[in-house]
C-alpha cells in the first residue's frame, strides 16, 4: 500500500477545504441551530465537481480515484457531518451502485446527470419495521408487463426531500426462501406518480442535513429502471453499503480531526492554575488519544480506498474502517467537549455540534453492533466475501479519463 497521496489528490482536497472554509464555516452554526439545509449547497457542490468527483469523465465525472473521494469526505465532515452525508448517499450509496451494477444505457441516462450534479441521488433501504434486518423489509414491487408497481414506505432516508432519484430496494417475490433472494433494486424518480416525501424533525444531530421518509403508492417504474437482475436487490444493497461505509469511515475520520484541532486551539488558549490547560497531563492524554484515533482511522480508510482502487473486494476492511472511525469519532467528540469545560457545553464552540453529529454514524450503514458481529464472523471464518456478478470497477486512468465512447 502506497501512502504517498500525490499532488493531484491533495489539490482536490484543498479545493474542498477552501470551499467549506469560505462558504460553509461562516453559516454552519446558524443552519444547525435553525435545522435548515441551505438550498444553495447541493448546486454549489455540483458546480465544483464534488458530486461527481470519483466518476469517470465519460459519465460526466471528474475522473479522480477512490482515495480522492475519501479525502473529500474527510474534508467535508471536518466542517459538518451534513456535508459528508450528501456524498455518502449521492455518491457512495447511489452513484457508485449505478457505476457498479448499471448497464451502459443506465449509466448514460441516470449516472451522468448525477455526476454533473444536475440531479441528486438517494438510497432507500430502511423501513419503519426493518433496519438492520434488511431481509424483513416489506415494500413490494409487482411485475406488470414492462414495468413494476411499487408500494411501501421508506424511513430515515437522507436527502429524502432533496433527491431526484431514489435507489429503492423492494420485494418482487414475497415467497422467496431465503427471504433476501426476493429483493430487487429500482431507480424511482421523484416525479413518478405516487411518490411522496417528507422530512423528519427533532433529530439529535446532522440538523443542517435533510433526513426523511419516502412513500410509494402504486408507483409505475419502467423495467429499464430496474438495477441488476431480479433477485439481486440484496447484493446491490450490500455492495452499495460497502461504498457508503467507505465515505462514512473517511468522513468520521475528518470529524476526529475537527475535534483534535478545536481541542488543540483551546488547550493552548485556556489557562488554569497559572498555565495553559494543555500543560496538564490529563489534558495531554485526551489530545494524545485523539491523535491516535485520527491516525488509526485514517490508515484504515486509506487501506480500504487502496483496495477499491485496485478493484479488490474490501467489505471486511471497509466495515472495520467504518466501525472504528465512527465509534472513535463519538469518543473524540466526548473528550473534546470535556476538554472545553463549560464552554464545550454551549454552542459558542463547535464541539457540542460535533458530539451530536457523531452519534448517527454508529447507527446508519450498519450499527456498531452489526459491525462487531461481522468482524467476529470474518475472524472465525464464518463469513467470506464471494465474487459478485458486477464488481466495483478498479480505478483505471485510461478508462476514467478516456473519451465518451461506449466501453
Ligand atoms: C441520520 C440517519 C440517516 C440515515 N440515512 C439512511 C438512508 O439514507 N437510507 C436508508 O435506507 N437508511 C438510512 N438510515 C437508517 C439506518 O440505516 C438504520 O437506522 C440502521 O440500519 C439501523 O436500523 P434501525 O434503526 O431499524 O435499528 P434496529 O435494526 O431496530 O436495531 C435496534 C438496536 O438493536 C441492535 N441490533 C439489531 N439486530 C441486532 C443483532 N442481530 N445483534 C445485536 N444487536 C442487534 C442494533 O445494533 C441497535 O442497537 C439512517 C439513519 C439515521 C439515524
Amino acid at each position: 500500500m502506497v501512502l504517498e497521496l500525490g499532488e493531484e489528490r491533495l489539490q482536490a482536497q484543498r479545493m474542498v477545504r477552501e470551499f467549506v472554509d469560505r462558504e460553509v464555516a461562516p453559516h454552519i452554526a446558524e443552519w444547525d441551530r435553525e435545522q435548515r439545509t441551505d438550498p444553495i449547497l447541493l448546486p454549489r457542490m455540483g458546480e465544483l465537481g464534488i458530486l461527481g468527483i470519483c466518476l469517470p469523465t465519460r459519465f460526466g465525472g471528474q475522473g479522480y480515484d477512490y482515495l480522492t473521494l475519501g479525502l473529500v469526505c474527510e474534508e467535508l465532515e471536518r466542517m459538518d457531518t451534513s456535508l459528508r452525508v450528501i456524498m455518502s448517499v449521492h455518491m457512495g450509496l447511489n452513484s457508485l451502485a449505478l457505476l457498479q451494477w448499471g448497464n451502459d444505457e443506465q449509466k448514460r441516462r441516470l449516472l451522468k446527470p448525477q455526476a454533473l450534479g444536475e440531479q441528486v441521488g438517494a438510497f432507500c433501504l430502511t423501513e419503519p419495521g426493518a433496519g438492520s434486518d434488511v431481509a424483513a423489509l416489506r415494500a413490494t414491487a409487482r411485475r406488470d408487463g414492462d414495468a413494476y408497481v411499487l408500494n411501501g414506505e421508506k424511513m430515515w432516508v437522507s436527502l429524502a426531500t432533496r433527491a431526484d432519484n431514489f435507489l429503492v430496494v423492494a420485494r418482487h417475490d414475497t415467497e422467496a426462501q431465503p427471504a433476501h433472494m426476493g429483493l430487487s433494486a429500482f431507480i424511482v424518480n421523484r416525479d413518478m406518480v405516487g411518490v411522496t416525501t417528507g422530512d423528519i424533525h427533532g433529530k439529535l444531530g446532522i440538523r443542517a442535513g435533510s433526513t426523511g421518509w419516502v412513500a410509494m403508492q402504486d408507483v409505475l417504474v419502467p423495467l429499464r429502471n430496474r438495477l441488476g437482475e431480479e433477485g439481486e436487490g440484496f447484493k446491490i444493497a450490500m455492495s452499495a453499503l460497502d461504498n457508503g461505509r467507505y465515505t462514512v469511515a473517511s468522513g468520521a475520520t475528518g470529524l476526529i480531526r475537527a475535534c483534535l484541532e478545536a481541542s488543540l486551539r483551546y488547550a493552548r488558549e485556556r489557562r488554569s492554575f497559572g498555565q495553559p490547560i494543555g500543560q496538564h497531563q490529563l489534558v495531554k492524554q485526551k489530545l494524545a488519544y485523539m491523535q491516535q484515533w485520527y491516525d488509526c482511522a485514517r490508515l484504515l480508510w486509506l487501506q480500504a480506498g487502496w483496495l477499491k482502487n485496485r478493484g479488490q473486494r474490501n467489505s471486511r476492511e471497509t466495515g472495520l474502517a467504518k466501525w472504528y472511525a465512527t465509534d472513535h469519532s463519538v469518543k473524540a467528540a466526548l473528550e473534546a467537549v470535556q476538554l472545553h469545560g463549560a464552554y464545550g457545553f454551549s454552542d459558542e464552540f463547535p464541539v457540542e455540534r460535533y458530539l451530536r453529529n457523531s452519534k448517527g454514524a454508529t447507527i446508519y450503514e450498519g450499527t456498531s453492533e452489526i459491525h462487531q458481529l461481522m468482524q467476529a464472523d470474518y475472524a472465525l471464518g464464518l463469513r467470506k466475501d464471494r465474487t459478485l456478478r458486477c464488481e466495483l470497477p478498479a480505478w483505471d486512468e485510461d478508462f476514467w479519463l478516456g473519451d465518451d465512447v461506449a466501453p
